[in-house]
């Protein structure tokens, strides 16, 4: 995915930065503890589509490096 594009995302529930989950093909949001889907490579910003996280997994995510 594209980094810039990554850049200027932000969670469309809380405005705060996403975090890329290169496995899973996801956008995370520790504070919403939501994953937003990447589907061919387009990220699906909305909530309905968004799968819950647990703790543990937003814990897991690192910031994305600028
Ligand atoms: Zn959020």
């Amino acid at each position: 995915m594209d980094k810039r594009l990554l850049e200027i995302l932000v969670c469309p529930s809380c405005k705060g930065q996403l975090h890329y989950d290169r496995t899973r093909q996801e956008l995370l949001c520790r504070p919403d503890r939501l994953a937003y889907p990447i589907r061919d490579g387009i990220p699906v910003m909305l909530e309905d589509e968004a799968r819950r996280i647990s703790d543990e997994e937003a814990d897991r995510v690192k910031p994305v490096s600028p």
